[in-house]
């Protein structure tokens, strides 16, 4: 019994032991996923980055050139690791002083142009790869005359802060680098098993720190542009708010005037004809009093509802306020704009409206106005108010046209 209660007991820990693996996986997976971002959003932080190659290239350029000159007219004795190093140090940085300016020359294409996201992306790991090799080089070389790794170091600060790379693959690209530089520093060799295993732990840090870096970077890249797109969202929602009449859904007021404005100076440029009926509710007050002021609200519903269906398709139907709704008809003259008026008031007429249970009957009374492109906004808005008046005037229920 002793014998198999073991392997069961070993078992079940296998079994346990798996599940616990999984769920640390799976919170793992998670913690990773919080980089996760949309297309849209990497795409813009490849773009951002494009931009900062572009400052920043023609900058480095100057200083590789520099440094390759300094160390260029530097005396050091002839022969000797010393001489190797001072050649090898102002090649690697004319090089890539030269490099430089090509990459400025690749990013100022790339960022004006169409170029796919895929290829600005590509270029922008590319320069981090090239920035971060071309450290690494200086680094190995000056092994030769000292212990430093100073352009190791400068160069993990420098991809670390200037580009935006995505979390897992600045790990990738910064635990690449460690690696090669840990392996490069024991092929050039020339120091004390100390001093070699003092820079590969100096190295590992400034992997870190150039990672890290690029961490807190890219995190607030994100932030910043999430919190931009909410801003745009909702300033997008204000103006679309701003334009409507919050009871019927209709646009409003401030949304005719600028269509008005519009219109008008097409008639004025005689390329088209258009006219504005203003309609108001007869004796609405009655209706108010009779069923209730929220029972008003559903009519004005119910009727901006049945007008908007029944206006020719490029007529645009506003609730001016009140009671009064205004049709702004675009290419049509003020004959069939009267007659359009005339429809419509008979489908109010004839439409009956159910107001909690009761069925409640109103009628429309019309003003007609052409617009003639000579007068402002205001012009039209009083004259087709005036033939609106008249109608009352009348009796109600009519439609009169502004001559
Ligand atoms: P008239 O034939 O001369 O136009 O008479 P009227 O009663 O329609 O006109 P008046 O201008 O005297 O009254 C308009 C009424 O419209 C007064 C107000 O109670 C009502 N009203 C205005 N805005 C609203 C609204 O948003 N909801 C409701 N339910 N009623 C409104
Ligand atoms: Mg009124
Ligand atoms: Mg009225």
């Amino acid at each position: 019994m002793g014998n198999m209660g073991l392997p069961v007991i070993s078992c079940r820990l296998g079994v346990e032991v798996m599940g616990w693996l999984r769920t640390k996986w799976r919170s793992f997976r998670r913690q990773l996923n919080t980089f996760g971002v949309d297309q849209e959003l990497k795409d813009q932080a490849i773009a951002a980055s494009v931009q900062r190659v572009f400052w920043t290239a023609p900058v480095l350029s100057l200083g590789n050139f520099l440094v390759a000159l300094s160390f260029w007219l530097r005396n050091v004795p002839h022969g000797g690791r010393e001489l190797l190093w001072r050649n090898l140090i102002s090649g690697v940085n004319f090089t890539v002083s030269v490099i430089s300016m090509l990459i400025w020359l690749a990013a100022w294409r790339i960022k004006g142009s169409g170029s796919s996201a895929r290829k600005r992306a590509l270029f922008v790991y590319g320069v981090a790869c090239y920035v971060l090799a071309a450290g690494l080089a200086i680094s190995l070389i000056d092994q030769l005359a000292m212990a430093s790794i100073a352009a190791f170091l400068l160069s993990a600060t420098m991809v670390g802060t200037l580009y935006y790379l995505h979390p897992h693959h600045a790990l990738l690209l910064f635990g690449l680098a460690y690696f090669a530089f840990n392996r490069g520093l024991v092929l050039v060799g020339g120091h004390p098993g100390s001093v070699i295993l003092s820079n590969q732990v100096n190295g590992l840090i400034a992997a870190a720190l150039g990672y890290a870096l690029s961490l807190l970077n890219w995190l607030h890249f994100r932030q910043t542009t999430l919190q931009q797109r909410t801003i745009e969202e909702q300033q997008r929602k204000l103006r679309v708010l701003a334009y409507l009449d919050s009871l019927t859904g209709l646009p409003n007021r401030r949304f005719l005037d600028e269509r008005i404005d519009r219109e008008a100076a097409l008639v004025r440029e005689g390329q088209s004809q258009a006219a504005l009926l203003m309609c108001d509710i007869d004796r609405f007050k009655l209706v108010n009093d009779t069923h209730g002021h929220l029972a008003g609200d559903d009519l004005l519903r119910e009727l901006a509802a049945l007008l908007e269906k029944n206006i020719p398709a490029e007529s645009v139907l506003v609730r001016l306020g009140g009671e009064e709704f205004v049709i702004l008809a675009p290419g049509v003259p003020l004959g069939e704009a009267a007659r359009l008026a005339e429809r419509l008031r008979e489908l109010v007429e004839g439409h009956s409206f159910t107001l909690g249970g009761s069925e409640v009957r109103i009628t429309l009374s019309i003003g007609v106005a052409a617009l003639t492109g000579a007068e402002g906004v205001r012009d039209y808005y009083n004259r087709a108010d005036r033939a609106l008046y008249q109608a009352k005037e009348l009796g109600r229920n009519r439609v009169v046209a502004a001559p």
